[in-house]
């Protein structure tokens, strides 16, 4: 017979820092035991005690099919069988290159690359070596993977130099870093070398960017000579056919691409303007690589999840993530609970307060309740799983119907009641 949860994770904790291998996976935000999942198949998993999970999840958003489609996992079986890599280009890598282009107005040239965090330190490594300028911005409460630079903190001020945001980061790693609040475009001058946004922010909950934001970001980057990086490893194939940049109306000059773009697997991109892409090695000057970069098994599931994207794709996730955004609501509210439930296309968000959350602050003014945990710990409870974190997002998967949707509701009208009646 299988391990329990909780027999794993003693055996994980052994030899795993902290029992996981990526820190949002641990319980510490929540308390109690991380589920370890056996199968995950459509809009459930199944942890290895056999409790089913209509799953909010979803690898954080590298799986918006739901989980071990059949022409996904028939793709890569295919794919496997050919060779899983070889340090030689493949026809694969073309294709998936084009079909971003394809799809992306503005992206002429990508790089494939294996994470999320690859693709942002590329991509700022880039604007730094096509403007020969060393700042960098970040919105607080913004993520783009764990390089250095990019782990920075603002201190006090509305607009500061950043310290690092883990230690191991020396602070000559951010001293080029500038950390400013979200929704609020900066001045900028001749010393930024670009600016990085999550054209829709989703770790810090789901906040979206105000009317006049992202425009506010290009214009003041078109005057003043800086690259505009659009961190769409979120929102790229997630939120629109060509992500946020086709769904706000806004062009960035680089964008970075991950979880959804590799179909479940290790794959991600960055991509943008050519007269930028080109300052690449080996074209240009900025150097940038990597042994399994574009690996064929990846390109396969990624090229097999796009081609299952369409607008109607988008229209239905759009829809089943406004009708559960707004039972939520309606739940909570009916429970005398004060909780937000942002809704951008098909992504959710949960704060708690009597306003919407639009930036940073405001963000950790919604965790400091304390009331995720009790909210999270409750669904799970009621079979619906979430991310064990105040600061993610829900993900649904275009397998889940109207009956994950309908139990989902009933879970939460249960916990709402609940968790307003005992608090935190
Ligand atoms: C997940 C994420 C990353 C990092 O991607 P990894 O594949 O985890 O390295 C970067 N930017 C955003 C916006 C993300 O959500």
């Amino acid at each position: 017979m299988a391990e329990t949860n909780q027999a794993l994770f003693e055996r994980a904790l052994r030899v795993i820092p902290g029992g996981v291998n990526s820190p949002v996976r641990a319980f510490r935000a929540v308390g109690g035991t991380p589920y370890f999942v056996a199968v995950g198949h459509g809009a459930y998993v199944w942890d290895v005690e056999g409790r089913r999970y209509i799953d909010y999840v979803q690898s954080y958003g590298a799986s918006i099919l739901g989980h071990a489609h059949d022409k996904v996992t028939e793709a890569v079986r295919r794919a496997v069988a050919e060779g899983t890599s070889f340090g030689a280009p493949t026809e694969r890598e073309v294709l998936l290159a084009e079909e971003i282009c394809s799809r992306v107005p503005g992206c002429e040239q990508v790089r494939l690359v294996s994470s999320g965090t690859e693709a942002a330190m590329a991509a700022v490594r880039l604007a730094r070596g096509a403007t020969g300028r060393d700042r960098v911005v970040v919105f607080a409460g913004g993520y783009h993977g764990h390089a250095d630079a990019l782990l920075a903190a603002s201190g006090s001020g509305m607009a500061t130099l950043g310290l690092p945001a883990s230690a191991g980061v020396p602070l000559d790693a951010v001293s080029h870093t500038l950390v400013v609040p979200y929704n609020h475009c900066p001045q900028l001058d001749e010393r930024v070398a670009c600016v990085i946004v999550e054209p829709v922010a989703a770790n810090m909950g789901l906040v979206a960017p105000q009317p006049g934001f992202l425009e506010a970001l290009r214009e003041e980057c078109t005057r003043c000579g800086a690259v505009l990086i659009f961190d769409e490893v979120v929102t790229g194939f997630r939120v629109a056919r060509g992500g946020a940049s086709t769904l706000l109306g806004v062009r960035p000059d680089l964008w970075c691409f991950g979880k959804v773009v590799g179909g479940g697997l290790p794959l991600a991109a960055f991509g943008g303007r050519r007269e930028i892409m080109e300052q690449l090695a080996p074209e240009g000057p900025v150097y940038q690589a990597g042994t399994l970069s574009g690996n064929p098994v990846a390109t396969a599931a990624g090229l097999a999840v796009l081609s299952l994207l369409d607008d109607d794709s988008y229209r239905q996730l759009s829809a089943f993530a406004r009708q559960l955004g707004s039972a939520l609501a309606q739940a909570a509210h009916e429970a005398g609970l004060e909780v937000q439930v942002p809704v951008v296309g098909p992504l959710l968000g949960v704060s708690f307060g009597p306003e919407p959350v639009h930036d940073y602050a405001g963000a950790q003014a919604s965790a400091a309740t304390g009331l995720y945990a009790p909210l999270m710990r409750g669904l799970l409870r009621e079979g619906v799983a979430i991310a064990p974190g105040p600061y993610e997002v829900m993900f649904p998967s275009l397998a889940h119907g109207q009956a994950e949707l309908d139990q989902t509701v009933e879970a939460f009208r249960a916990v709402a009641r609940a968790v307003a009646a005992e608090g935190p």
